[in-house]
């Protein structure tokens, strides 16, 4: 692998990263039947339902795309990250600025999912 490659596959990794945190905050609103997102949106319900119960430390349950252990892991990281030109967390607030009254910030996103992350 060169170096452009490398970054290109970095640059994978992290866009996969914040497409599951912007599924879980969007699950956590969505209850409909017909949502475009589906069939992942209904992935990330199941996964959401699961997380509610589970305790597992490296909980390897998987809902279609959605992973317990991984999403997690995600989580923990978007929760405990204050690096503002991180390249894996910073687009995402970008799309849930603070301030804008309308948008919820993104940490109150992720307020709701604090208690799934042990
Ligand atoms: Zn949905
Ligand atoms: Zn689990
Ligand atoms: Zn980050």
């Amino acid at each position: 692998m060169n170096v452009t490659e490398m970054k290109n596959a970095k640059a994978d990794k992290y866009a996969g990263i914040r497409k599951v945190i912007s599924m879980m905050i969007h699950c956590v609103d969505c209850d409909d039947e017909e949502c475009a997102l589906m069939p992942y949106c209904l992935d990330f319900q199941d996964l959401l339902c699961h997380q509610e119960e589970c305790f597992e430390k490296k909980c390897n349950l998987r809902f279609g795309v959605a992973a317990c252990d991984a999403s997690r892991k995600y989580l923990r990281h978007c929760l405990s990250c204050s690096k503002p030109e991180c390249p894996i967390c910073a687009p995402l607030r970008i799309i849930w600025p603070e301030g804008d009254e309308d948008i919820e910030s993104l940490k109150e996103h992720l307020d709701a999912f604090r208690e799934f992350v042990l």
